[in-house]
């Protein structure tokens, strides 16, 4: 039987790091990342046949669980007819009128290939439309890997912002203007100062990229009304929170509607999919209908539309979500009984069919450096402790957890006993 740990090493011969992409890579953790042969339901089963309760769901799209049948029969069906075309398809106007239909601020959708795509066609968008350069985002939100979006914030000077990763043009990055996550009053007060040159804010309305933060009352409240005010495009990226913190996202939550909204993930049933779409009169700007460029070879492609199309009819049942958050709230309180009775230091937070567990003495975590001062060795140990009690967590401590409906009641259960011994081994060290 071939194990893990020598795939991993075969993996890195020919392939940056092992991986295809970094977070996949158990970076810090002392442990090859773990091989996964096929997945069914709430379970992930590794080369070596151990199965592990997922909490991963790939980064967010098996909301329904993995190999979802519904989905595969969808993508079956069409299979036979070809893989693409690279002309327009009846399905791709399905899927447009489906996700407008779930999220009513859509007016017009356009179908890109990944998260990254929806979010830099989006900016470009936002840019064209208000001929504008400059953009806001928050510290600790990834929107993808995109230049303009891979920028911290800079010394202190509010209009330059530093890349955050080499490759990225400085002269580009002093157009990305990074502020505090819930922070409300920094937006204000860059308003005050630059407004009239700010293309777009772009925000997570729930953070799921510093773990799991949810926005404080008024912070998305006040970013519709900063926008309004100085004629800037707000952009949800509900690449995660769409169909999941809600089935209309989080805009539906939160009842703050965008000008433009970006998704993936759930959108493509677990392949490769994304979309950005909005208000008609933005939208309009989109080439063909106006001079925005954008465009896809393999955008809309027929499986994966098929794929989409079959998991987003399944999650429309009436109380799906609220049946997601219900699973979410007996793992989290069950998780903070159990670090409790341990003496751990731990509290969680959660949005819908998200959730996050912190390390901390801290009552809550609204931004990234509080979500940073946590005890990311306590996450590591803990991370550890649950792989090999059967439990596949994401492995960062800035990731959020994904609930499926295929969790069922004795999963939820193993976890927490799983868990339980976690912390006891956390305690003692
Ligand atoms: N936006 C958000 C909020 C994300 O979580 C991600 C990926 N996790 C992206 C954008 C980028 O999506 P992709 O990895 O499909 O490019």
């Amino acid at each position: 039987m071939i194990t893990s740990a020598q795939l991993f090493e075969q993996a890195c011969r020919h392939i940056p790091g092992g991986v295809n992409s970094p977070v996949r890579a158990f970076k810090g953790l002392e442990r090859p990342p773990v091989f996964i042969e096929r997945a069914q339901g709430a379970y992930l089963f590794d080369v070596e046949g151990k199965r592990y309760v997922d909490y991963v769901g790939s980064w967010g799209p098996m909301i329904t669980g993995h190999a979802d049948p519904d989905v595969l029969r969808a993508v079956r069906e069409r299979l036979d007819n070809g893989l693409s075309f690279g002309t327009p398809t009846a399905i791709e106007t399905t899927m447009a009128d489906l996700i407008c239909e779930i999220i009513p601020s859509i007016e017009l959708v356009r179908m890109v290939n990944s998260g990254t795509e929806a979010t830099m066609s989006a900016i470009r968008l936002a840019r064209g439309y208000t001929g504008r350069d400059k953009i806001v985002k928050f510290e600790g939100n990834y929107h993808g890997h995109s230049d303009s979006l891979l920028v911290k914030a800079g010394s202190g000077a509010l209009t330059h912002g530093e890349p955050s990763s080499p490759g990225v043009p400085a002269a580009l990055a002093e157009h990305t203007v990074t502020l505090a996550y819930n922070d409300i009053e920094a937006v204000e007060e860059c308003f005050a100062q630059i407004g009239d040159e700010v293309a777009c804010i772009i925000v997570e309305p729930v953070a799921g990229n510093m773990n799991c933060i949810p926005p404080v009352p008024g912070f998305l409240e006040g970013l519709r009304r900063v926008c309004n005010e100085y004629g800037s495009v707000l952009i949800f990226d509900e690449v995660m929170t769409g169909f999941r913190v809600a089935l209309g996202g989080a805009q539906a939550h939160f009842g703050v509607h965008p000008d433009l909204t970006c998704l993936g993930k759930i959108v493509g049933g677990g392949m490769p999919v994304g979309a950005f779409g909005g208000k008609r009169e933005i939208m309009s700007h989109i080439s063909p209908l106006g001079p925005v460029y954008q465009a896809g070879t393999l955008a809309g492609n027929p499986l994966a539309m098929a794929a989409g199309i079959a998991l987003l009819s399944k999650i429309r049942e009436p109380h799906f979500h609220d049946a997601l958050t219900s699973r979410v709230e007996t793992l989290c309180s069950g998780l903070r009984e159990r670090a409790e009775a341990a003496d751990v230091d731990m509290i969680t937070q959660s949005a819908g069919g998200m959730f996050g567990l912190f390390f901390t003495a801290q009552s809550r975590v609204d931004n990234f450096a509080q979500a940073t001062a946590c005890d990311a060795a306590a996450f590591r140990r803990f991370f550890s402790a649950m792989l090999d009690q059967g439990v596949y967590l994401a492995p960062s401590a800035y990731e959020a957890g994904f609930m499926s409906s295929a969790h069922a009641p004795e999963d939820i259960q193993a976890t927490l006993d799983g868990a339980e011994k976690a912390f006891a081994i956390l305690s003692r060290a």
